[in-house]
């Protein structure tokens, strides 16, 4: 996209799955990209070599290194925040340790570098969250913590879009369903029961995210702001 060209992007998670996959898409639309790993050193490695972008360690789970990595970052054109993790399974039995740094991954960690990255950014500014269609929808159990996180995601973009909008900052949220990626694999255990629950019986592929993602951060995109932006198969329809 012409627009992206010479951007300057940061892409928090961006080793794996759907962040790798909008680490390409702005690198290929001629954006400068630096992004965020945390356990997956070697794919980081050989997606920035690949892709002519820059890698650094951040854990996400670490409040003041994102807030640090974000701020060292300069005046960013386009923040993305798509690290989470997904801790599911019966309420009663998840270890609360785990939910909680679920929760400084999913929750703390995006308003934070949203906010560290509104101090320096431009007018024009972009920031996307990647949230979830459970958001808005649960549809099975076994998720309910794994929901509050991307239910918050809602509400920080909505309240920070106001906050920025003044500024010609936009934040908006992309929420996508089933994607095949190393947390939700298509072939997968979930397979049957996620496409029974779907309009279109498939995964969604990372590119088809990070198109949605690159639209939100061009120029067509300039009036969205504090929204939701379901892609999900027709999982929610
Ligand atoms: P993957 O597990 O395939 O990849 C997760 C990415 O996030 C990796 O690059 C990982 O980096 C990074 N990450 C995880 N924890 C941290 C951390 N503590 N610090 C820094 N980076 C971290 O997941 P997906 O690509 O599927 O998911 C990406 C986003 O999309 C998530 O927010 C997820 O909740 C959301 N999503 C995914 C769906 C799906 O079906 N796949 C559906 C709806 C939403 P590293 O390995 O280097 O730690």
């Amino acid at each position: 996209m012409a627009g992206l060209k010479g951007k300057s992007v940061l892409v928090l998670g961006g080793s794996r799955g759907i962040g790798a996959a909008i680490v390409r898409r702005f690198a290929a639309d001629g954006a400068t990209v630096a992004f965020t790993y945390s356990g997956s050193r070697e794919a980081a490695e050989r997606l920035a070599a690949e892709t002519g972008t820059t890698a650094a360690a951040t854990d996400s789970a670490d409040r003041d290194a994102v807030i640090a990595r974000v701020r060292d970052s300069g005046p960013l054109d386009v923040l993305v925040v798509n690290a989470g993790v997904a801790i599911v399974g019966d309420a009663l039995e998840l270890d609360a340790d785990e939910v909680d740094r679920m929760i400084r991954i999913n929750v703390h960690a995006p308003y934070h570098a949203a906010v560290e990255a509104a101090r320096q950014m431009p007018q024009g500014g972009r920031i996307i969250v990647i949230g979830s269609n459970v958001g808005d929808h649960t549809g099975f159990p076994g998720i309910a913590a794994y929901t509050l996180t991307k239910a918050a995601v809602q509400g920080l973009v909505r309240g920070l879009a106001r906050d920025f909008g003044p500024r010609g900052i936009t934040v908006n949220a992309v929420q996508p369903g089933p994607v095949d990626t190393d947390m939700n694999p298509a072939d997968g255990p979930l397979k049957d029961t996620l496409h029974g629950l779907m309009a279109l019986r498939r995964h969604g592929r990372p590119e088809e995210i990070a198109g949605l993602v690159a639209w939100l951060a061009g120029p067509e995109a300039g009036f969205a702001t504090g929204s939701m932006h379901t892609i999900d198969g027709g999982f929610n329809a």
